[in-house]
């Protein structure tokens, strides 16, 4: 016999498929939803439909946006010649917190894991190099993770940049090595970012 009706399964089952939602959390989850009034239930899948179907990708820096170029790039005020290279919008989100970064981003959705099978074409790379050859930039930060894939995908793209004459600097690893960029506070991250070295 079953435990829960077909359709409570089902909201499990897919609540559980989510990342960081555990067997016991998407049941929690669906409970709650289920104990939810009609309107805030559409309310929620609502959100969650028009979100999937409005967030896309910045056509200049990658970062999520409901805009064909995001907020960011789109602020003239913004130093567009210094570029921070970080592995997803996350990141980018801690870097925004901090209020002190005056650059602008390329988010590279992910970073290069040759135990992972992800290549240099599976992430974002080919339109920062494209980006590079467009537009007049100065620096290009290096703000991957200090992580084994993190740091492959500095080395990576240093060597990439490097024959265009751009400066590539690699921010310092105050950053505790495996740390996610995104946990780390904020004078952690802007030491990071002031100790930055060339590469
Ligand atoms: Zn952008």
């Amino acid at each position: 016999m079953e435990l829960y009706s077909g359709h409570i399964n089902k909201l499990i089952d897919e609540l559980a498929a989510l990342p960081g939602i555990g067997n016991k959390s998407a049941q929690r989850l669906a409970f709650y939803i289920i104990g939810m009034s009609p309107a805030r239930v559409k309310q929620l899948s609502d959100s969650i439909v028009s979100a999937r179907e409005n967030v896309h990708y910045c056509s200049c820096c990658q970062n999520l946006t409901d805009a064909d170029v995001c907020p960011i790039c789109a602020d003239v005020k913004r130093d567009h010649s210094t570029i921070m290279v970080v592995e997803n919008p996350r990141d980018l989100a801690a870097y925004e917190k901090t209020g002190r970064y005056e650059g602008v981003y390329h988010v590279l959705h992910g970073a290069i894991s040759p135990m992972l099978g992800v290549g240099p074409d599976d992430i974002r790379l080919k339109e920062l190099m494209e980006r590079l050859a467009q537009t007049d930039v100065r620096e290009v930060i290096i703000a991957t993770n200090s992580s084994l894939e993190g740091e492959t995908t500095a080395m990576y793209i240093s060597k990439l940049i490097k024959p265009t004459g751009i400066k590539v600097t690699r921010i310092a690893s105050g950053v505790p090595v495996g740390g996610d960029l995104e946990y780390i506070d904020e004078v952690t991250l802007l030491r990071a970012l002031e100790g930055r070295t060339e590469l």
